[in-house]
């Protein structure tokens, strides 16, 4: 398979044929289109141009999910509901009701556009945490009534206030390991009932999942610890994984990027496909950084590398032409 040059391209109808114009121009050959964006117009101009599709289904976030259902609000370690953190609203991701109205949007989805899809990215596959920033606040999750009565194995029932106090401090103080393992186990045994109806509906697809850029010796393994993302055991149940190596939000210089890569491919069976940060975000990302960013993903990488975001690229010729040298869409 060659190397996957694409964007991750939520449109906006206001500037549609901008965004549309850019992404032709940069020589793209692969998009990720967010499930609420397609459209049956979109699908048909990205196939006369023979544009590889995947699709992102982001899962255990939404504030619609929130209000239908309300007991999906995860609940910290300091038996706190956790709100919204501006655009992020976290679900708890072992909510039955949560987990059920996923699958039914990836069989909708999958009846709706076929063979007009190519992949299925998960997005928010695991627990709660605002992570894109230099310093992350780290902090254990879900006590919820769902996530106790599946850790116990006991029937679910209401826990008062000082009840669940108590039982939180007795998980992270005795059996901590058994509760990281558990929260990895459950992660993973959701992509694999994933992986599992994907291989009775559609064999074909590439399933892919967006992971948190840590290494182990990150924050203290939080990427197991504290989000349940084991790379190892989710590269068994999917094809790709992309790590979101978003070096500035990182507060990170882009040789980070290869180091995060290296690992990822070290400790799993999965292709490793990166993407990488075009946006402003802290601040302005300049095309020289960008093209420096780019060099070193696609050094690192035999899968090519993936664009977070097109609008980014659209509103700055400069790093239009950065990325269109590298995806090599000058020629001809
Ligand atoms: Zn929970």
């Amino acid at each position: 398979m060659p190397p996957i040059h694409g964007f991750y391209w939520s449109p906006s109808p206001a500037h549609l044929d901008a965004e549309w114009n850019a992404f032709v121009q940069s020589g793209a050959s692969s998009v990720v289109l967010p499930v609420h964006a397609l459209t049956d117009a979109l699908l048909e101009r990205l196939q006369q141009r023979s544009t590889t599709v995947y699709v992102d289904l982001p899962l255990f976030a939404g504030a619609d999910l929130r209000v239908s259902f309300p007991d999906s609000a995860p609940v910290d370690e300091y038996g706190s509901v956790m709100g919204a953190d501006e655009w992020y609203v976290p679900l708890c991701p072992n909510n039955a009701r949560v987990r059920a109205h996923r699958f039914a949007n990836l069989r909708s989805m999958l009846e709706r556009y076929d063979d007009a899809v190519h992949g299925i990215w998960l997005d928010f596959v695991r627990y709660p945490l605002r992570w894109e920033v230099p310093q992350p606040n780290l902090v254990q999750t879900c006590f919820c009534d769902q996530c106790l009565a599946l850790f116990f194995a006991h029937p679910l029932r209401e826990y008062v206030v000082d009840e669940r106090t108590t039982v939180i401090r007795s998980i992270l103080y005795e059996h901590l390991d058994t509760w990281i393992e558990w929260k990895c186990q459950r992660i993973a045994r959701f992509v694999q009932d994933i992986r599992d109806f994907l291989r009775t509906q559609r064999p074909d697809l590439r399933l892919g999942l967006f992971a948190l850029p840590w290494r182990l010796s990150d924050h203290n393994a939080a990427i197991r610890a504290i989000v349940g993302q084991d790379v190892a055991l989710l590269g068994r149940r999917v094809d790709v994984i992309s790590p979101m190596v978003y070096h500035r939000l990182c507060g990170q210089s882009p040789t980070w990027i290869a180091d995060v890569v290296e690992e990822m491919r070290t400790r799993s069976c999965a292709d490793i496909l990166p993407i990488i940060q075009t946006i402003d975000a802290p601040g302005s990302l300049s095309a020289a950084n960008l093209r420096r960013a780019l060099e070193i993903a696609r050094a690192s990488s035999d899968q090519g590398v993936l664009l977070f975001d097109l609008s980014a690229v659209v509103r700055d010729p400069d790093k239009l032409a950065v990325v269109r040298k590298a995806f090599d869409g000058g020629r001809g």
